[in-house]
């Protein structure tokens, strides 16, 4: 078939339909010290900073070679927005979450009339715009938001989360469904600033952390709805093996499942989505990318897409000490397979 460009192949292997090669990109966080230190747009102020965000995650694109430009570089835009601490992190550390705006309850939980001027979302859709004019049309755009329920986990604090998700169900399915509407609008406002595809990285959804039997009837159904309400494709990231629950996650609606190497039957994965999501990943990140070298990279590169996987992706963030010509080779590896 034609070659089509990287924004076609994204988007065609997302839908499952034909492409000239998988496409090679990273639905989760891109930016390496490395990456850093060759543009000078470095964490923590390109978490802020519209123009040093935009630039850095170019980087990845224009300087690793990845198909896709992905920002930002965190899963804090959205609880910040909302009323959650943040600690902006270092050069090589990412911002988290410090306090709780609900940690007592969701008597008052109040969703911010002027959600989409508050905090970093404004850098976020600005960061769009500018990365959308630099790139160009040929080029898809992904950006990345926590899903919801790492959001409510935020809200409320993780360890109230956990305790009303088996002592206070109907507190906990009222937060859920609050995080649920902010996911919504704020998806909605990224599409609408050009994003073409939306990665949901939803770590507290994992396994590791809630019980499979709790993904099924509580936190799905909120996923469904997300997925439905968002204009453009989302990628749904959840970490961990999530073996026990990839049935489920299949059945939530997003177009695509970035799944860690923690899964480690790929192909059974592959096979278990079936026609209802595309599997994307999965390199690992911790010890491939990270602490592996060039050969490594590109044998687990090649396994991935021997295997069938729809989109060759990291599986999960890319660490910041990250060497940069590890992610090249991934490039790499996809091109000398399709050779
Ligand atoms: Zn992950």
């Amino acid at each position: 078939m034609t070659d089509l460009n990287p924004k076609e192949r994204l988007l065609k292997a997302l839908k499952k339909e034909p492409v000239d090669k998988t496409p090679v990109v990273s639905v989760t966080q891109t930016a390496t010290v490395d990456l850093m230190d060759q543009t000078g747009a470095a964490w923590p102020e390109a978490h802020t900073d519209p123009e040093k965000m935009a630039t850095l995650s170019l980087a990845s694109h224009e300087i690793a070679g990845l198909e896709a430009v992905r920002y930002p570089y965190c899963l804090t835009v959205l609880a910040e927005a909302m009323g959650c601490e943040v600690n902006m992190g270092t050069k090589d550390r990412q911002p988290s979450v410090t306090d709780h705006p609900y940690p007592k309850g969701v008597d008052n939980l109040e969703m911010p009339a002027d959600l989409l001027s508050k905090g970093r979302i404004p850098a976020v859709l600005e960061a769009s715009k500018i990365i959308r004019e630099k790139v160009g049309d040929d080029i898809p755009l992904i950006a990345g938001m926590e899903g919801p329920v790492t959001l409510a986990s935020d809200l409320a604090s993780v360890k109230k989360f956990m305790k009303w998700s088996i002592k206070k169900p109907d507190d906990f399915e009222t937060i859920l469904d609050f995080a649920t509407d902010a996911c919504i609008e704020y998806a909605n406002a990224l599409a609408d600033a050009g994003a073409d595809v939306i990665c949901v990285p939803d770590p507290v959804a994992s396994p590791d952390l809630m019980n499979p039997s709790t993904f099924d009837a509580m936190l799905k159904p909120r996923l469904i709805r997300f997925a439905e309400a968002v204009k453009c494709p989302m990628v749904l990231h959840v970490c961990g093996n999530v073996t026990p629950i990839l049935d489920m996650m299949a059945d939530c609606k997003f177009e695509g499942l970035s799944i860690e190497e923690k899964v480690a039957d790929l192909k059974g994965a592959i096979a278990k989505a079936g026609d209802r999501a595309v599997i994307v990943g999965n390199v690992s990140s911790p010890f491939t990318l990270l602490s592996g070298d060039v050969a490594k990279v590109k044998e687990d590169s090649k396994n991935a897409l021997e295997d069938g996987v729809a989109v060759l992706a990291p599986g999960c963030g890319i660490a910041p000490m990250t060497p940069l010509e590890n992610i090249k080779a991934m490039v790499e590896a996809r091109d000398e397979y399709f050779a």
